[in-house]
């Protein structure tokens, strides 16, 4: 068989450093060269991609999702074929997924099980991040094995006592000792207990139930003091560490700091915290806008924007964990403290940060593309396979249109759901052509790949940039 040659030409191509127009030479699975304009003879490849007027970016990779995930009684919107096709239409051709195993499993078996799950469903590529729920002599033999396996990360929650979830002070030093030691990364979910607890034991005795409580019972400070929790651990086990989700404004002033004294610690934040408000849980649909950590105000959203900007956030993920608004409605019982959490967001993330980001002046379109695809793949262990266009890298490409005008709706997008955390925004551009290793899985803004070209991707963490 011979190798296809494609060619892309005549776009603008951006990188995570540069706006340029140059062409693109594909061979087989992978980039392999980059000319002037015109450098190329497109009589000698088999197919011609015409990119005039769009953006060319690499394939974003979203390193934050929940595929295939019970919850609360409910279950995950997507599964790796809904998922990833919803993610190649928001130009994502990297999915990061979160493992969910009962406490006391195996997270060794859990990815086989998640392998099983993916196998033949996944049109992008796709990796998981393990979850610890506690620090159990079977879960530290385990990290330096997953480490191995290529899942050098893996999450744990300051939270959800409750459910049996939360990792303490002493579980959460030895985690980070054994993280320091097997070359991986802890990514931690940072609400303090006691606070949420406290909250909405005192929200609740005053029959405080609608759904804005959710916001007020989860207060800033929560995420704050549990984040400088994590830091001042990390000074007794330096180990890299991922804070997930950062939504308040005061929780980047504190990562900087740690940064600035030398502290291997990293941070995301994701696409709704960027835009939404906590307003929106005053609504008779606030249940559908329930996620924790909550959405917050304005005064958030421009700290984040800013510090999307110039860090220290380095990642905008969707963590997309959407669930049936049928169960959302049924299991919450007019109870904020009831109803699952999370929204759906893979599709919309790539078009929101451009509309929100770049047109409006907050971000810059390589700061675009370091947030949405290079950071990730950097920091999660897939660079320069992932989140490049630089010869050698696979040929995840995405043709951007950012001339179209359209209506954010679940009726316009593809998600499994009848619920888009962002209905009736009027935005700006869409993916019209997205490869993935080569192979055309988005042409003229329509699916047209296969469930099973996507493969599970082997993550190995580079010290320089994440130490
Ligand atoms: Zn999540």
């Amino acid at each position: 068989m011979t190798t296809k040659k494609l060619l892309i030409q005549g776009g603008t191509v951006v990188s995570d450093s540069d706006v340029a127009p140059y062409d693109i030479v594909i061979e087989g699975d992978h980039i392999a060269a980059h000319g002037l304009r015109g450098d190329f003879d497109p009589t000698s490849f088999d197919e011609v991609f015409d990119a005039t007027g769009l953006l060319v970016l690499p394939g974003l990779v979203d390193p934050h999702v929940h595929f295939d995930a019970p919850f609360m009684g409910s279950k995950t919107v997507h599964d790796f074929h809904t998922g990833t096709a919803s993610a190649a239409y928001g130009g994502i051709t990297t999915v990061i997924s979160f493992s969910t195993q009962p406490k006391g499993d195996s997270l060794l078996r859990n990815l086989e099980e998640h392998e099983q799950k993916a196998n033949g469903q996944a049109y992008v590529d796709w990796s998981i991040h393990g979850i610890l729920l506690d620090s159990s002599e079977q879960t530290l033999t385990e990290i330096p094995k997953l480490v191995e396996a290529g899942v050098p990360t893996y999450k744990c929650f300051t939270t959800y006592r409750h459910s049996d979830r939360l990792m303490d002070d002493d579980s959460m030093l030895q985690v980070l000792k054994t993280t320091a030691e097997s070359g991986g990364m802890l990514m931690v979910h940072c609400e303090n207990d006691a606070i949420l607890e406290y909250r909405l034991q005192r929200e609740l005795a005053q029959g405080n139930t609608s759904w804005i409580y959710h916001a007020r019972s989860r207060p800033n400070s929560a995420e704050n003091v549990a984040i400088q929790r994590v830091i001042d651990l990390m000074k007794e086990e330096r180990a890299p560490v991922y804070i997930v989700h950062a939504s308040t404004a005061e929780s980047v002033r504190i990562i900087q700091k740690a940064q600035s004294e030398g502290d291997p610690i990293h941070c995301e934040t994701c696409t709704h915290y960027l835009i939404l408000t906590e307003d929106l849980l005053n609504t008779e649909l606030g249940h559908l806008f329930i996620c924790s950590p909550p959405l917050r105000t304005q005064r958030d959203i421009d700290a984040l924007w800013r510090a999307s900007r110039v860090g220290p956030i380095e990642v905008v993920s969707s963590d997309d964990a959407g669930l049936p608004s049928a169960d959302r409605t049924r299991l919450g019982e007019g109870r904020f403290d009831k109803v699952p959490n999370g929204m759906p967001g893979v599709e919309p993330r790539l078009t929101m940060l451009y509309t929100e980001g770049v047109r409006k002046n907050r971000i810059s379109l390589p700061r675009l593309v370091s947030l949405s695809a290079s950071n990730p793949a950097r920091l999660f262990g897939l660079f320069p396979q992932k989140g490049s266009l630089s010869p050698g890298s696979d040929a995840d490409i995405v043709l951007f249109d950012p001339n179209i005008e359209w209506t954010m709706s679940a009726k316009t997008i593809h998600m499994n759901t009848d619920f888009c955390p962002f209905e009736g925004i009027d935005v700006f551009g869409k993916p019209k052509t997205v490869l993935c290793r080569g192979e055309v899985v988005i042409r003229d803004y329509e699916l047209v790949g296969s469930p099973g070209h996507g493969r599970r991707v082997f993550r190995k963490l580079d010290s320089s940039f994440i130490d």
